[in-house]
């Protein structure tokens, strides 16, 4: 019998990108399997386990039979404990009905995108950002339009985003704790970006994956919390960092009433509810003692020292950030200014795995970025590595 020709692919996948930092973790994953060591900064998950009373939890759950279809929106008791927390946690005003548990930040995100985009319609982020978003905002039909942070900060955020507005902005995308940079927002810049985004109409979609790692100085802002904000902020939350939960895929979203049907049917039709043990498991993580929360921060903290410390004995110029999990040192000058050459250059010749700082958008050319966390003797060893390949002669 003839057979016929192959259906492609949809369309829409035709100017989508797959991520390039699943591309490095490959290439150090051939690395290993050809029975290199290599020293892996290129990751981005908390260092520690998942503690241990929400893995009871999840046991628990399974004991008691919570294994059928949960509501798609969330077991009740998770989305009130929801509910409370991001009142008084992050001076949310939010409703009874506002929460909506999702499959991880990730696919807070994309729901929250496919949401509130339409095909033309023109979305403000600054740059660097977390390399996903732009391919979702593609995915979607719609165009990413990008404001450098640095250059924004320093000569006015409202200027900077009135510069790139334009009569198809439809939202602006917010991060902060910024992956990569490990940069905060003052809360003078997140009310100034909010009056812009009040004042154009515009919608806000804030991903505040880092917000509990932040290491000194001003805690975290939510968008949310100014008046008005909630009206127009869908806010995208994950316990993947926060709980050292990356795998279980567990989050939340803050969803005012206008985009709730639409953000509720996104979530029912792409997987109809998270797990629901998985819920029973996020439940017991939004109700643990700070102490936690406490000790894993005193460990991010004494990583990201020792590997400031560290890179800078090793020729990189970079300076602390103050949140999330990331370095983002520039290139060293010997390497050349061409991120993706250098993190290749450090891979093959020094095993030391990082991502390049162009797959953060075009402002994050020249710089690499790493994660310090990670185990301690991880940062030992890829100081040495990267000390022994700087003092070989080219
Ligand atoms: N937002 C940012 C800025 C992130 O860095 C990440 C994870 N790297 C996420 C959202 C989503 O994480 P998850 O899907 O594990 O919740």
């Amino acid at each position: 019998m003839k057979e016929g020709p192959f259906p492609p692919a949809a369309r829409r996948f035709a100017a989508v990108g797959f991520s390039e930092i699943v591309k490095v973790r490959n290439r150090v994953l051939e690395l290993l399997a050809a029975g290199h060591r290599v020293w892996r900064f290129e990751g981005g998950e908390p260092y520690m386990p998942t503690p241990r009373p929400i893995k009871d939890a999840m046991t628990a759950a399974l004991a008691k039979n919570e294994t059928r279809y949960a509501p798609s929106s969330g077991v009740p008791e998770l989305l009130a404990a929801i509910v409370e927390k991001v009142r008084n946690r992050n001076g949310i005003p939010a409703d009874d009905g506002s929460a909506i548990v999702v499959n991880g930040g990730m696919h807070g995100l994309f729901s929250a995108f496919a949401t509130l985009l339409d095909p033309g319609d023109e979305v403000l982020m600054f740059s660097p950002y977390w390399t996903p978003i732009t391919d979702v905002v593609i995915y979607h039909g719609a165009s990413p339009v990008l404001v450098g942070a640095e250059r924004a900060r320093r000569e006015g955020l409202t200027a900077a985003l009135a510069a790139a507005k334009t009569p198809r902005t439809k939202l602006l995308y917010w991060n902060s704790p910024v992956n990569p940079t490990g940069e905060v927002f003052s809360r003078a810049e997140v009310e100034e970006v909010c009056a812009f985004v009040r004042e154009n109409g515009l919608a806000m979609i804030s991903d505040e994956a880092y917000e509990d790692l932040i290491y000194e100085g001003e805690g975290h802002v939510s968008p949310a919390c100014f008046p008005g904000m909630f009206e127009r902020t869908i806010s995208v939350f994950t316990l993947s960092k926060t709980y050292s939960m990356t795998g279980w895929r567990a989050g939340y979203v803050i969803v005012p009433k206008r985009w709730r049907v639409a953000m509720k049917t996104i979530v029912l039709y792409s997987i109809n509810g998270v797990s629901t043990p998985t819920q029973w498991a996020a439940l017991e993580a939004l109700r643990l003692p700070d102490t936690f929360l406490r000790e894993a921060k005193a460990g991010y903290r004494r990583r990201r020292d020792a590997l400031v410390s560290g890179l800078r004995a090793a020729g990189f110029e970079l300076e602390t950030p103050r949140a999330a999990l990331y370095l983002f040192p520039k290139v060293p000058a010997s390497l050349g200014e061409d991120s993706r050459a250098a993190a290749r250059i450090l891979l093959d010749s020094a095993r030391v795995a990082t991502v390049p700082g162009l797959v953060f958008g075009p402002e994050g050319e020249g710089h690499l970025r790493f994660s310090f966390s990670v185990e301690e003797d991880t940062i030992a060893g890829g100081v040495e590595a990267l000390k022994s390949f700087a003092a070989t002669p080219a």
